[in-house]
């Protein structure tokens, strides 16, 4: 019996970009008490010409980042998260972006920060959940406790960062609908929901037509994501941030 009490919301880059789409997110997850679990990506194009943080951090421009999280920080009015630092490894580097974006929402909804590395560990060429981590996350979604949760990365059997795929923050958020068993996957983007040919939004659709869609190259959700969550049978809704009361596409098996 999966558990009804709580689904996973994850917020993509151009819902996490500015200060203003940090508060939509902010209204969407308090406005229904099952949102407890979180997962977001880094800060993506707050307008079109603009550069994503994960590619401002892929080029070296440091400094970028760091005012980008400074100016979200500042209009918020809340706590300035640590400095930007170039660190070891250019994995944990890219995982940044997801890893201060996950803390600056934490901070603005009172939910805890659990960091991704405590979560997903991969050994033997395959992702695998972390048992105390898991152990932790359910004890405090018990206690009451909401959870924000980077997306794009765990950690090596060694400890050390790794980042999924490009656009993996979407199977961060399915593994943590599978891991959990809740039965509904929520993925905020910038759009209605999955359109046909004739840009109409679906309402609904199988995992093995979006296998088909995906396969063509939309973006709608990465094929690892709807991997999962056809495994365990997780309704995966993708919604508009920015028109949140829309029904969006809702995927089934
Ligand atoms: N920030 C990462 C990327 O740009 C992951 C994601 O957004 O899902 O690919």
């Amino acid at each position: 019996m999966k558990n009804l009490k709580y689904k996973v919301a994850k917020f993509g880059g151009t819902s996490m970009a500015t200060a203003e789409t940090i508060l939509k997110v902010k209204n969407i997850i308090l406005s229904e008490k099952q949102r407890k679990v979180v997962v977001v990506s880094a800060p993506g194009k707050q307008t079109k010409g603009d550069t994503k943080i994960t590619d401002l951090i892929l080029a070296g421009e440091y400094e970028k980042v760091k005012a980008r999280f400074n100016l979200i920080t500042k209009e918020l009015g809340i706590k300035k998260i640590n400095p930007f630092r170039k660190s070891q490894s250019l994995n944990h580097s890219v995982s940044r972006g997801e890893y201060f974006a996950a803390k600056v929402l934490s901070q603005l909804l009172g939910y805890e920060f659990v960091d991704a590395k405590t979560l997903f560990v991969y050994r033997n060429n395959a992702w695998h959940a972390s048992k105390s981590g898991f152990h932790r996350i359910k004890q405090l979604l018990e206690n009451g406790r909401g959870v924000v949760v980077p997306g794009f990365y765990g950690r090596c059997a060694n400890g050390k960062v790794k980042t999924f795929d490009r656009g993996g923050s979407d199977i961060t958020g399915a593994m943590l609908a599978f891991y959990l068993e809740l039965p509904t996957y929520e993925v905020f983007t910038d759009v209605d929901g999955v359109y046909d040919k004739d840009f109409k939004v679906y309402d609904k659709l199988t995992y093995e037509q979006m296998e088909k869609i995906v396969s063509t190259g939309a973006e709608v959700l990465h094929p690892a994501a709807i991997k999962y969550a056809k495994k365990s049978n997780i309704t995966t809704i993708i919604k508009n941030t920015f028109n949140p009361k829309t029904r969006g596409t809702h995927l089934t098996v």
